[in-house]
């Protein structure tokens, strides 16, 4: 099932039938199968998919998800969100995604990088050639993009890799730091003022979360609750960032930190606050969580955490929820300056990192917020009809349709 609803989004964008049909299945697949001898008692074997969505404005883009629920169909997914992503903050790259059904957790460093190796084998051909380009994902990290460049010894072919190994800096936190400032602008939006003082719940403390929950608190909101899988830790008051930012994104432990309560996934979902962040796995937020969720905004962190009939019962219950493509855009967009720094030699401080994020970011938001004026949509639907213009018309000018 699309991620897009292209009956309602007809009314708005020119959608000849063709592209429709274009859209609503994926460009490429790919599938393969991984297998690595590691002794005479250990063989590791996943399976690993590639999906493009789209092309039509540029090479498939998108990360690397490492975890044993990857599917074909949630692969999909991905890819697509990635299309509408890059569409949106208008950066030459099509919809990509690969998966890869393992838990990452299960393997060592030594393992992991074998495992990517191969990876790197069987796509040659479509990492050599730039058609796909990878970079981090749930289970996946800068160090594991480094093994990729060691394959190729090409800093464009990947992104997200660590600074001193032609990484940009910024690149690490860029999600995070893009969607703390569309909280912000939706605050000011939605909820009449600036951060300050707002209460934040953010589910998910990897990348993403960590990040998020970072500059959230620089920018003066109270982070109340944060979680990983292994659960979350809520004070009303307020969690103490200091201690909290100590943890390591994805190492999980947050039951470790005093002075705060013990709290479900769940229940964190469900908290009195002014902003909630999903910023952890997908379909989080389902038709019986939105009905009783209690945040007054929902900023999307994690790609598609709230299921189409959740996002309907939001809407209904009047809870502004801003969409992945435009919240979690921060990283693709630190990505298109990596690729474009890999292939020209140039580099980028951290602070211009920031800035393009931020600007890019803004003129997106602008974009969406004046769908939202005009044609009174939620914001999903006005970014979806933003960004699904761009791509329709860039079929066009490929002569695809
Ligand atoms: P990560 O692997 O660094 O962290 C994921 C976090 O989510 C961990 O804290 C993990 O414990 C937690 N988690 C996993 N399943 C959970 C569950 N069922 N309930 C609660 N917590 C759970 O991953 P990440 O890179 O931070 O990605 C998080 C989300 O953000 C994903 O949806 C990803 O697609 C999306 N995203 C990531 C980036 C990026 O640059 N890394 C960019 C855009 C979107």
């Amino acid at each position: 099932m699309s991620v897009i609803d292209f009956d309602t989004l007809g009314a708005y964008v020119d959608l000849p039938a063709h592209a429709r049909r274009l859209l609503e299945r994926s460009e490429k697949e790919i599938q393969c199968s991984l297998s690595l001898r590691i002794d005479a008692d250990r063989l590791i074997e996943a399976t690993c998919y590639v999906v493009y969505h789209n092309s039509a404005r540029g090479p498939a883009k998108g990360g690397i998800r490492m975890m044993p629920t990857v599917t074909l169909d949630s692969t999909r997914d991905l890819a697509e969100r990635m299309t509408y992503k890059a569409s949106l903050a208008g950066i030459p790259f099509g919809g990509g995604k690969s998966g890869i059904r393992i838990d990452g957790g299960s393997l060592n460093r030594f393992e992991k990088t074998a495992l990517l190796r191969e990876f790197c084998h069987m796509l040659s051909l479509e990492l050599n050639h730039g058609m796909y380009i990878p970079a981090p994902d749930m289970g996946t990290d800068a160090s594991d993009m480094a093994v990729i460049y060691g394959r190729f010894e090409r800093p464009e072919v990947v992104t997200g890799k660590p600074p001193r190994v032609g990484g940009l800096p910024g690149r690490n936190e860029a999600t995070g730091k893009g969607v703390a400032s569309v909280c912000d602008w939706a605050s000011l939006r939605y909820l009449g003022s600036t951060l300050k003082g707002h209460s934040v719940a953010v589910q998910g403390f990897g990348n993403v979360g960590w990040w998020t929950a970072a500059f959230l608190a620089g920018q003066g909101a109270k982070i109340v609750a944060v979680s990983d899988v292994t659960g979350g830790l809520y004070d009303p008051a307020g969690l103490a960032w200091d201690e909290l930012g100590r943890l390591c994104p994805g190492e999980g432990g947050l039951a470790s930190v005093a002075g705060a309560r013990a709290i479900s996934n769940t229940d964190l979902l469900l908290l009195d606050v002014d902003i909630l962040v999903p910023a952890a796995a997908g379909n989080q937020i389902d038709e019986t969580v939105a009905e009783a969720l209690r945040a007054r905004l929902v900023v999307e962190g994690a790609n598609g955490p709230v299921t189409p009939e959740g996002d309907r019962m939001l809407e209904a219950r009047g809870i502004p929820v801003i969409p992945d493509v435009l919240a979690n855009a921060g990283g693709v967009i630190a990505s298109y300056v990596e690729w474009r720094n890999g292939k020209s030699g140039s580099i980028t401080d951290k602070e211009d990192t920031y800035q393009v994020i931020e600007r890019t970011l803004k003129k997106s938001w602008g974009r969406v917020m004046e769908m939202v004026k005009r044609h009174g949509l939620a914001p999903r639907m006005a970014a979806h009809a933003v960004s699904l213009r761009e791509v329709v018309e860039a079929m066009k000018d490929r002569g695809w349709i």
